[in-house]
């Protein structure tokens, strides 16, 4: 079977790409740059590559780009999109790349007769951010849509670009009887394929290499490995559908701390929290759907200690 993957030189791309090949699937590759060794020779590297992974180049932002890497494609997964905090130009570095260009995949999937079923990498912030109150007892579960308006107004323009893409894409495939399914992981973390530092990554990097402080702020977690299971899965599983949250634990940074200093005892970590209001409360994501595409879930202990290890073993520590 013959399957696309966007952004295929991503942090879970490069997981799901290396899982695809292990399955016995010949895979459509687009990369924005195919003449960069550090985004194409980790992929070029994995076993079975050489007979079938194929590379495209397509940008997010070109109409049409995707038509070629997509046509012949029983399954797409588009998880192609940036995902970084700070942009001076929200509109043009997030926003448009995330929504035009989901509509541009799926502009592409409706043109290719082969295409069977597309997956969609959503997020959670495509899910719990809402004036809904989240504590520890609630239980937050697919049924729940992040507020678009909500995320303009804080201003949080990485949630308002997958919130946006996620809307548009469910949008448009009932529009064009596209069966799509979304996967909304939590923060990914585990181990690096890529070269390159990626933005979920450094948020355990930037603990371990000298802050002072950790954020006061509660994420899920979630291991890459999972998330690029639950891709294949929801693709290969017939009756799957919808949506799909990915968390395994939902922990403030300070337990994340904490985890790291059972690890690496003799490792400088962060004492005190940024600021000194209450810590933000925990709160619950329903494992219940995700169970059904058989994810087993890597503990966040794990997680963590094969975050690190990758990062010190492609040198991105000071
Ligand atoms: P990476 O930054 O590692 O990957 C992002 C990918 O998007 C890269 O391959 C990048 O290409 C590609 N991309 C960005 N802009 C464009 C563009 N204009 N045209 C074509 N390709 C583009 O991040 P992740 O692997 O973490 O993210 C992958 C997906 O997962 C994204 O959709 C993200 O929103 C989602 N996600 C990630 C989470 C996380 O914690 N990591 C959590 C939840 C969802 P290039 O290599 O050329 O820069």
């Amino acid at each position: 079977k013959t399957v696309c993957v966007t952004g295929a030189s991503g942090f879970i791309a490069s997981w799901l790409v290396k899982f695809l090949l292990e399955r016995g699937y010949t895979v459509k590759a687009s990369v924005r740059d195919p003449n960069n060794p550090k985004k194409t020779g980790h992929l070029l590297a994995l076993d079975g590559a050489k007979e079938r992974l194929h590379l495209f180049k397509a940008d997010l932002l070109e109409a049409g780009s995707f038509d070629a890497a997509i046509d012949g494609c029983e399954g797409v997964f588009h998880t192609a999109s940036p995902f970084f905090y700070r942009a001076a130009d929200p509109q043009a570095e997030l926003i448009d790349p995330a929504l035009k260009g989901t509509l541009n995949v799926l502009g592409a999937c409706a043109k290719a007769s082969s295409v069977k079923r597309v997956v969609l990498t959503s997020s959670v912030a495509a899910v719990i951010i809402s004036r809904r109150p989240k504590t520890p007892d609630v239980v937050v579960d697919e049924t729940w849509f992040s507020d678009p308006e909500l995320a303009r107004d804080m201003k949080l323009w990485y949630v308002l670009s997958k919130t946006l893409a996620e809307g548009a894409a469910w949008k448009f495939a009932r529009e064009k009887g596209i069966d799509l399914v979304t996967i909304n992981p939590a923060l990914v973390v585990g181990p690096l394929l890529q070269p390159t530092l990626n933005t979920s990554a450094a948020a355990i990097l930037d603990i371990v290499n000298g802050a002072k402080t950790y954020p006061n702020s509660t994420m899920g977690w979630i291991n890459v490995k999972d998330v690029a299971v639950a891709h294949i899965q929801a693709f290969e599983i017939p009756s799957a559908n919808g949506r799909y949250c990915l968390v395994e634990r939902v922990a403030h940074y300070s337990e994340v701390v904490e985890i790291l200093r059972k690890l690496y005892p003799t490792l400088q970590l962060p004492e005190k929290c940024s600021d000194d209001g209450p810590h933000t409360p925990v709160y619950q994501v329903s494992k219940e759907k995700a169970k059904s595409l058989g994810i087993n879930f890597i503990s966040l202990e794990e997680s963590v200690k094969e975050t690190v290890e990758s990062l010190k073993e492609k040198d991105h520590f000071c």
